[in-house]
């Protein structure tokens, strides 16, 4: 059979345009089932792990069965991280680029007020953790009126964190008339429960997890006494000698001493884990993916959805606490069709864990022997000149969709009663310069931005120069 690409969905070609341009060029097997069924309005119950391309999955077709036009949320996706939350964001605004898509996040620790005023505007897609999104359906701020698709991502993660109860009272906030779609890496009885409950006949979709733990990762675990852990971890780091390395500990205080133990020695290294401000959360997720530095010492919070292309190594530096973290933290290598080793730490009291783990994964992990003193010698010099080099710094995945594309700031917003439209009939009437050039518009108090699309950008900046809008003339520049 010949393999299936995105125009056999017959999805518009302004979807079609932002998936070149990120450089998608065939369905992966989880989009090519679900994204035929979702275009159907169809209830789904997908198990597929994080990495199978299961955000596009779901973002496609909605982001080609959104009504532009309506200004109200009509998709609500709930995911348990606010790092999945930014994430799942930055994909929908991608995909819906060019049909100017406006997605926005929710999540704890940032500002009520700002994200109440986001969701005041113009907003297709609300991405959230549960407790910031029942918070918001609470006060009232976030419109539930035109919704029309709720995405619940990572349930089984969800539901093992706790927030089963928020999530049954947002969905019992939203309208019955919905298509409703669970993406699950295991089936619990809580989603199975979940699934009977809030959906109607959903088709079950799974994608088998053996594939993705068992042919594209390597898989070992060392013996090693809780002393000698951080010795073998010195060792096995020069003779792996990663591009990239995620270090999972089991406890926020064993992240930071890692780290700093790490970074004496001058190891590139940064952390995250949940007691660290989000913002930081944010800003080091991001150096990381930038390849701003190369070692990662984290705690789950950094084993779950999180796409990070090319980390080569995941080291298990405590194994995880549950059974089902383990294809979670080592899921953060192998993605998107490349290969990677996952090593796991195991002292002689954790041997017990381990059957476990095995039986839930379906494949029994091989044992590996500690590094010897050969061949780390043999590679010192290697890991060495990588230590001091620069870092090359890797180009984000959206960059090339977005080269085209200039977002301008506008000193005037909601207090000059500046509206998108005037914003359209301004700069659609620049030569060259079509209705379909402007991206997203975004009117806050005191300022609004627009972005400009297939490098129309300049012409746009010089001329607002000295154009008005609604009678007034505003002070114009490149945003940040
Ligand atoms: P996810 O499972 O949603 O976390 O996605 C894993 C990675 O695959 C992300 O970096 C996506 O950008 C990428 N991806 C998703 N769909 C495709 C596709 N059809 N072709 C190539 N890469 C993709």
């Amino acid at each position: 059979m010949e393999q299936a690409t995105f125009h056999d969905f017959h999805i518009s070609a302004e979807i079609l345009q932002a998936l070149t341009g990120l450089g998608y060029e065939t369905p992966t097997k989880v989009q090519t089932e679900v994204i035929p069924l979702a275009l159907q309005n169809q209830d789904l119950l997908v198990k597929s792990q994080t990495g199978s391309g299961k955000t596009a999955a779901y973002a496609i077709p909605i982001c080609e069965l959104i009504e532009w036009e309506e200004n109200k949320p009509q998709c609500l996706v709930l995911t348990p991280t606010r790092e999945l939350a930014a994430q799942v964001k930055e994909d929908f605004t991608n995909i819906g680029r060019f049909k100017r898509i406006k997605a926005a996040s929710v999540y704890g620790k940032q500002p009520f007020n700002k994200q109440k005023l986001e969701l005041k505007q113009k907003t297709h897609v609300v991405v959230g953790t549960p407790g910031r999104v029942l918070d918001h359906i609470e006060k009232g701020t976030l419109s539930l009126e035109k919704l029309k698709y709720l995405i619940i991502d990572e349930a089984d993660e969800m539901f093992n964190m706790g927030f089963i109860d928020q999530v049954e009272d947002i969905i019992r906030n939203l309208p019955v008339e919905r298509m409703t779609a669970v993406f699950s890496a295991t089936f619990p009885e809580d989603v199975k429960k979940l699934a009977e409950q809030y959906m109607k006949e959903p088709v079950e979709i799974e994608m088998e997890a053996q594939q993705i733990t068992a042919n594209k990762i390597e898989h070992s675990m060392i013996g090693v006494k809780e002393e000698g852990k951080f010795d073998l971890l010195k060792d096995l780091t020069i003779v792996e000698n990663p591009d990239s390395c995620i270090i999972f500990c089991r406890t926020q205080e064993r992240v930071d001493d890692l780290m700093d133990s790490l970074d004496r020695l001058g190891y590139p290294v940064d952390k995250i884990h949940g007691g660290m401000y989000q913002e930081d959360r944010f800003d080091v997720m991001d150096d990381f993916k930038r390849g701003v530095f190369r070692y990662l010492a984290a705690t789950d919070v950094a084993a779950r959805g999180i796409d990070i292309e090319a980390v080569s190594l995941v080291i298990q530096y405590d194994i995880p606490m549950e059974k089902e973290s383990y294809v979670h933290r080592i899921g953060r290598t192998g993605r998107a069709g490349r290969t990677g080793r996952a090593v796991t730490f195991m002292t002689p009291a954790e041997k017990r864990y381990f059957a476990d783990i095995e039986q839930y994964i379906g494949y029994k992990i091989p044992i590996q022997k500690a590094p010897s003193k050969e061949e780390i010698e043999k590679r010192r010099a290697d890991f060495q000149e990588k230590i001091n080099a620069q870092p090359e710094l890797k180009e984000d995945k959206s960059a090339k969709l977005n080269e085209n594309i200039m977002k301008l700031y506008f000193n005037g917003g909601k207090k000059k009663k500046i509206r998108a439209v005037d914003f359209v009939g301004t700069i659609a009437k620049i030569d060259g310069v079509t209705a379909d050039d402007i991206g997203i518009i975004t009117i806050q108090e005191n300022s609004s931005y627009v972005e400009i699309l297939n490098g129309k950008g300049p012409i746009v900046l010089q001329e607002m120069k000295h154009t008005t809008v609604k009678g007034k003339q505003l002070k114009v520049h490149k945003a940040r």
